[in-house]
């Protein structure tokens, strides 16, 4: 399964943010195959399409579909020189499919930062530092390899010493390997190559409970969306510690509490749903059994590996999938009335998932 790994200096939030995870958690009794890892935290996807889904086509239970969190604790300064914890905590990045990075954006004189004071671009700096010099480590091992092959007639070897000669500068002036862009043949070059600043990031400033409401007030957002659009990246605000708390609550305090501080849902759904788009995964549903449910794709399957989400049977003796768009499902309230329309579509083995798909899958076993 893919999974965010949650990084940032030491004491900017990061366990308060997973704590808020973890306890939010995911009814564990709907994924009996889940594993168990501390460092892992499942949640469910909050969407309101399910709802929507089961109001129309009820069924008795409702099943949302979640994904990983993982906590990715350890130094940082200096990681790349370092033995030991710092080589792990760059192993365990390497791990993940994309960086939730937290950046300390509150004031609090009681909590000590690393570095004597609140400055997140320099936060965020410390680390794509580090990241960025075990990734000229590696590029450089892999062009001693490379270029010896590319003299001769070898054509790959020659694509890929293009590749890495257009990273290397990048990363000498201390920039990250997602500011770069890469024609389609190159992408797939780079994707070999595994490097740390290439993974899809998430900035995420844990804010005061005070700018909740209104995270554009406090002064240390905006530098950091800012410092991530220049990456082509996407920066939220959440308040950690008031997520941790909210996470305990029940449904109807937690509306008491999110009304009093003026927001309409918790910051942790924006943070789910962020990851989500961040690490590419979309969402189809199956409706009219059982149950309702929400199921992960990864964006650009195709329908017969989509059917093996579900059953690996699904997928082996797949014949072909009748979906309807979930937009059409609303529009027109029934299945029978999204079939009048000519709503109702029939796909076959090269038919590519969208998300918001409902789908039945019809399969020989
Ligand atoms: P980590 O080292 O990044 O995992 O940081 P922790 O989650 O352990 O947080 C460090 C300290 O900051 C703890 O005492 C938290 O209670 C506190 N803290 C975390 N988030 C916030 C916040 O949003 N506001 C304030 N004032 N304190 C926070």
């Amino acid at each position: 399964a893919l999974t965010a790994g949650i990084v940032g200096l030491p004491n900017v939030g990061k366990s308060t943010l997973f704590n808020a995870i973890t306890n939010a958690g995911a009814e564990m009794a709907n994924y009996p195959f889940a594993t168990i890892d501390p460092n892992v935290g499942m949640v469910e996807v909050p969407d309101a399409r399910l709802d929507r889904i089961q109001e129309l086509i009820p069924a008795k239970k409702v099943v949302p579909t979640t994904f990983e969190f993982t906590d990715i604790a350890g130094i940082v300064k200096g990681a790349s020189k370092g033995e030991g914890l710092g080589n792990k905590f760059l192993e365990n990045i390497r791990q993940v499919d994309a960086i939730v990075h937290v950046v300390r954006a509150f004031d609090d004189d009681n909590i000590t930062h690393v570095s004597g004071k609140i400055d997140p671009l320099d936060d965020i700096e410390t680390i794509n530092l580090e990241l960025g010099l075990s990734d000229l480590e590696a590029v450089d091992k892999r062009l001693a390899k490379v270029q010896r092959a590319a003299k001769g007639s070898d054509k790959a070897a020659k694509a890929e010493l293009a590749v890495l000669e257009k990273i290397k500068p990048v990363l000498e002036a201390g920039k990250s390997v997602r500011t770069i862009d890469f024609t389609d043949d190159e992408k797939p070059i780079v994707k070999g190559l595994f490097l740390l600043t290439s993974k899809p990031v998430l900035y995420v400033a844990n804010i005061a409970e005070d700018d909740m409401a209104d995270p554009e007030n406090s002064k240390y957002f905006k530098p950091i969306q800012d410092y991530a659009a220049k990456e082509g990246a996407e920066a939220i605000a959440v308040a950690a510690e008031a997520e941790e708390e909210i996470a305990q609550l029940d449904d109807d305090e937690k509306a008491d509490f999110l009304e009093a501080e003026g927001v309409k849902e918790p910051g942790l759904n924006r943070l789910i749903r962020a990851s989500y788009h961040l690490l590419g995964l979309q969402t189809f549903f199956t409706a009219g059994g059982k149950e309702t449910r929400a199921w992960t794709f990864k964006k650009g399957t195709k329908a017969p590996q989509a059917a093996g989400i579900i059953h690996s049977d699904f997928e082996r003796g797949f014949i072909r999938a009748e979906v309807m768009a979930f937009e059409d499902l609303d529009k027109y309230q029934t299945q029978s009335a999204v079939k009048e329309a000519g709503k109702l579509r029939l796909e076959g083995k090269d038919y590519v998932m969208n998300d918001g798909d409902i789908v039945e899958f019809r399969f020989n076993v």
